[in-house]
C-alpha cells in the first residue's frame, strides 16, 4: 500500500618496500629480455617506454604512495606538461627515483591514481587490466554464496581504480569513473572480458552525468554496451528484486548493504519501521520476520519500486500489507514520536550528508536527531539498525554521534554488530577512502 504523507588485492609488489632507481632499471632490462624471451621488438618497447610521460610528485606525494596509499592529489604535482587526459604516466619522485605507473586525469583533484609499482607500456596496461579484471571477477565468485548479485569490480579495492562493476543476476552494470577508464581501448578491453567470464550476460553502460562533468568527458548517454536485456530480476538472501539498469539511483540498488539486510533480519522482531528505504531493501528483508513493516522514503519512484518488489516476495511475508509512505523521514520520525508511535525495529539507511569534510558538524546534527528520535520510539528491546554511507564521518566519529543520541533519548543500548559494507566491496587500509560505510546494530534496554 502506497501513501502520500506529509581485485583483490594480492600479495603484489604495489605496496612493498620502496622502489630504487636501480629497481626501475632492473624493471626496464627485465622488459627487454622478456621481449627477446618472445621474439617480439625491443625497440618497440623502448619506444612505447619512452613516449610514456612521466611526472614528478612532491616529498608529500612520493610518502603518501610509499605508504600504499594510491592516490596523488594536483597540489603534490610539479610542473605538469601537456599531458593527454587519461594517459597512462610513469610516476617519479623529485631526486628522479621511479614510484610506479599511474593513470592521470587533468581535471580531477585526484591527479593520479597508481597502478603498480613497475614502469609499464601502454600495451602491458591492456594486459594488466584484463589480469586485474580475471581476478576480480574469480575473488567474487569464490565469496558469491546463495546469491547472484554483488559488486565484481570495486575500483581501487580491485587495483582498477575509476572501474566499477555490479552484477545484477544475468545483468552486469558498469561505472567509469575517470578519464582513463573512459578511453576506447580499456573500454573494449574490460568489455570483451566481462564477456569471456560473464557468457550470456547483458552489459549495461551506467553514465553518471555529475561525473562526467567532474572529469571533463564529453556528454554521453546510458546504454547496453553487449547483450539485449537492460533489466531483469534478481535475488539477495533470496528476496528478489527488480532490476531496471537504465533507470534508478547509483548502479540500481545499493549491493553494499546485502550482507547488513540479513544481520537486521536476524534480529528484527514486532512492529518495523524502515526509514530512507528506496527501493525496500531492509523492509523487504523484515518483511520475512515482523508483524508490520512500515516504510518511508521521499521519492515516489522508488517507491513504486518497491511496492512492485513486494509482490515479487509476498509467499513469503509474515506481515500484512507493507505500509510505503512518501514523506521526509526527519518530519515524520518528529510527527510520529510525538504522537507517541512506538516500535520494536527501526533502521535508518540516509543518504551521505557529509559529502566533504568541511560539513560533518552539520551532517553530525542530522544524523544526531534521527537516531535520537528512533531511540525515543523503540519499546523496551527494540532493536536500531544505523547506517550511514559519508566516507568524511569517520566509524569513531559515528559511534560517538550514536553514543550521544542514545545519552540524549536517555537509553542504555547495547551493541549487537557493528558492521560495514558487504565483502564484495572490500576496503583498502592503506586508502581510508575507500571504507565509507557503518552500520550499528543495537539494542536499547529495559
Ligand atoms: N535503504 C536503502 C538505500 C537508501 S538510499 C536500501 O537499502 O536500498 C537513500 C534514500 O533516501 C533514497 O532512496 C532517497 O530517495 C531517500 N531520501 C533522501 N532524503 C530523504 C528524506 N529527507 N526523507 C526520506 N527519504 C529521503
Amino acid at each position: 500500500m502506497l501513501v502520500a504523507s506529509s581485485s583483490v588485492i594480492s600479495r603484489s609488489k604495489v605496496f612493498s618496500t620502496p622502489i630504487t632507481s636501480s629497481d626501475a632499471i632492473q624493471s626496464h632490462v627485465g622488459q627487454i629480455v622478456q621481449c627477446l624471451l618472445n621474439k617480439c621488438s625491443c625497440f618497440e618497447v623502448l619506444v612505447s617506454l619512452m613516449s610514456t610521460p612521466s611526472l614528478t610528485v612532491s616529498a608529500r606525494g612520493a610518502t603518501r604512495l610509499e605508504s600504499g596509499h594510491l592516490w596523488v592529489y594536483r597540489s603534490d604535482l610539479a610542473k605538469v606538461g601537456d599531458i593527454p587526459p587519461g594517459s597512462l604516466v610513469h610516476v617519479q619522485d623529485e631526486r628522479g627515483r621511479k614510484l610506479g605507473s599511474a593513470l592521470y586525469s587533468s581535471s580531477s583533484q585526484i591527479a593520479i591514481r597508481l597502478l603498480t609499482p613497475a614502469v609499464i607500456t601502454e600495451t602491458q596496461l591492456c594486459q594488466l587490466v584484463r589480469e586485474r579484471l580475471g581476478r576480480a571477477v574469480q575473488f567474487r565468485q569464490q565469496l558469491a554464496g546463495d546469491t547472484d548479485s554483488y559488486r565484481v569490480v570495486f575500483s581501487e579495492a580491485d587495483l582498477l581504480p575509476g572501474l566499477i562493476v555490479d552484477r545484477y543476476n544475468d545483468v552486469l552494470s558498469m561505472q567509469v569513473l575517470t578519464q582513463a577508464f573512459d578511453r576506447e581501448d580499456l573500454r573494449k578491453v574490460v568489455a570483451e572480458k566481462l564477456a569471456e567470464r560473464f557468457p550470456g550476460s547483458s552489459l549495461l553502460d551506467r553514465v553518471d552525468p555529475h561525473i562526467r562533468e567532474l572529469e571533463h568527458l564529453p556528454k554521453r548517454e546510458s546504454e547496453i554496451a553487449f547483450g539485449n536485456r537492460a533489466s531483469t530480476v534478481f535475488c539477495l538472501n533470496s528476496v528478489r528484486f527488480h532490476f531496471a539498469g537504465l533507470a534508478g539511483q547509483k548502479t540500481g540498488a545499493f549491493l553494499d548493504q546485502r550482507e547488513n539486510y540479513a544481520a537486521a533480519a536476524r534480529y528484527a522482531q514486532g512492529d518495523a519501521l524502515d526509514c530512507f528505504t528506496y527501493q525496500g531493501g531492509f523492509a523487504l528483508h523484515l518483511a520475512r520476520v515482523c508483524s508490520k513493516v512500515t516504510a518511508v522514503d521521499s521519492s515516489r519512484p522508488a517507491l513504486e519500486v518497491a511496492e512492485q518488489n513486494e509482490q515479487l516476495n509476498r509467499d513469503s511475508h509474515t506481515c500484512g500489507e507493507i505500509e510505503w509512505i512518501e514523506a521526509n523521514a526527519f518530519d515524520l520520525l518528529k510527527d510520529y514520536s510525538s504522537a507517541g508511535q512506538q516500535y520494536d525495529t527501526i533502521v535508518l539507511d540516509p543518504p551521505a550528508f557529509a559529502k566533504s569534510r568541511k560539513v560533518v558538524p552539520t551532517a553530525v546534527k542530522g544524523y544526531k536527531e534521527l537516531n535520537l528520535r528512533a531511540f525515543k520510539m523503540l519499546r523496551p528491546s527494540g532493536v536500531l539498525v544505523s547506517c550511514s554511507c559519508s566516507f568524511h564521518l569517520s566509524e569513531a566519529e559515528f559511534l560517538e554521534m550514536m553514543r550521544s543520541a542514545a545519552a540524549d533519548a536517555g537509553r542504555r543500548v547495547r551493541i549487537l554488530e557493528k558492521r560495514g559494507a558487504a565483502i564484495d566491496h572490500p576496503a583498502l587500509l592503506n586508502v581510508p577512502e575507500t571504507a565509507y560505510l557503518k552500520c550499528l546494530i543495537c539494542q536499547v534496554q529495559e
